[in-house]
């Protein structure tokens, strides 16, 4: 008799973990990216089909968000405090633009992957079984 084993649900931390490690969001095995942020199209330790990952503009808009608060508290906090010349400004904030986006963004589209994965978010579609009933 064949035995019917249902793989183990992560619990979030696990999935938020496996998300940081930029692992495969089922397995925690393989890995996610091809590339900087290129997609492989499956996992190769477990098969999963990487197709249903629709992260969007979601890291994004979360690194543009956190990138901007770090770079413009601490300009504002450089010119109150110092008011060193605009060349100054440029050439500490610009590389500073480029770390707090360019660093997390492959952790933070990886986190959002794992994060839809585990609470199994899609895009919404309509069913007939949501129809009201005929009370006739
Ligand atoms: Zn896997």
């Amino acid at each position: 008799m064949q035995l019917m084993t249902r793989p183990v649900q992560a619990t979030l931390a696990q999935s938020a973990l496996r998300g940081l490690a930029c692992k495969c969001p089922r397995c925690g095995e393989g890995k996610l990216y091809d590339g900087f942020i290129t997609l492989r199209p499956t996992c190769a330790h477990c098969g999963l089909d990487y197709a249903f990952i629709d992260a969007g503009d979601g890291p994004a808009i979360f690194i543009i968000m956190i990138s901007g608060a770090i770079v413009v508290a601490a300009a504002l906090i450089v010119e109150v405090k110092y008011q060193p010349p605009f060349w100054l400004h440029a050439a500490l904030w610009g590389p500073l633009i480029l770390a707090t986006t360019l660093l997390p963004l492959r952790a933070m589209k990886s986190l959002l992957i794992a994060l839809q994965f585990h609470h199994k978010a899609a895009e919404g579609q309509l069913t007939f079984e949501d129809k009201p009933k005929d009370l006739s």
